[in-house]
């Protein structure tokens, strides 16, 4: 086996048993690998040991691997921050926009996404951790956002994402985890139909699962330490 196939049975694992303990079928949550600064090669590696779904933060980084990896049926989830000069980009590429904290970017998706693909998947991203974060609309503002996004025919809105800064302690960790549960409830008692829970990474998936998460974003637990640029 490949150190890569390796990692990815050892997150799935981490996945399974964090699953159990929270009641929780290991089924019901989806895993995107992050490659972010990792070459085709080691996406095509992941791919043939089972993993179909990357996350990237970069437009033009990742439209060059994604257009080398087009023979192979993979799903990408961009969730970086987005410019709003590379929205066309985005949405030509992308099954997945985890990342949507601007109406103004939505609206530009949306102008973007082309008639004969399907709507752009879409999360809103909420700042849970308060003043240590500068990404996401604050708790509440995803409110307006989500109306916004429901008028949009090329989007389709599918939850909320959320990037906690790290914490300590499981239990700091659960708390911002489960804030964004909460305001995924909130938007379903208005009527949004929603499915995901886009939260959890390398160090706190667990976490994440044990308080709802439909999809985590694993990156250096499957592709090793990420070069600092
Ligand atoms: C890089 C990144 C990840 C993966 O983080 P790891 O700690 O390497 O697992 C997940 N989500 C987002 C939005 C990221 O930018």
């Amino acid at each position: 086996m490949t150190t890569i196939a390796a990692k990815l049975q050892a997150v799935r694992e981490r996945i399974a048993r964090a699953a159990e303990a929270a009641g929780r079928r290991p089924d019901d949550i989806v895993l995107v690998a992050v490659s972010k600064t990792f070459p085709a090669e080691r996406i095509a590696e992941a791919h043939a040991a089972g993993q179909n779904a990357f996350g990237e933060n970069h437009a033009q980084e990742s439209v060059e691997k994604i257009t080398r990896l087009a023979h192979l049926p993979l799903e990408w989830h961009f969730i970086g921050p987005i410019q709003s000069n590379k929205t066309r980009t985005i949405a030509e590429h992308f099954q997945w926009v985890h990342s949507v904290e601007r109406g103004k970017v939505a609206v530009r998706l949306n102008e973007a996404r082309r008639e004969g693909l399907p709507p752009l998947d879409v999360c809103i991203q909420v700042n849970v951790s308060g003043k240590h974060s500068k990404s996401g609309v604050a708790p509440g503002g995803e409110v307006e956002l989500a109306e916004a996004i429901a008028r949009l025919p090329r989007l389709k809105l599918r939850g909320l994402m959320a990037i906690p800064e790290p914490a300590p302690d499981i239990g700091l960790q659960r708390r911002r985890f489960a804030l964004l549960r909460e305001l995924k409830e909130k938007l379903a008692a208005r009527g949004h139909v929603l499915d995901t829970l886009s939260m959890g990474m390398s160090d706190d998936l667990e976490a994440a699962i044990l308080e709802g998460a439909t999809l985590v974003r694993v990156g250096t637990a499957i592709f090793g330490q990420r070069k600092k640029n």
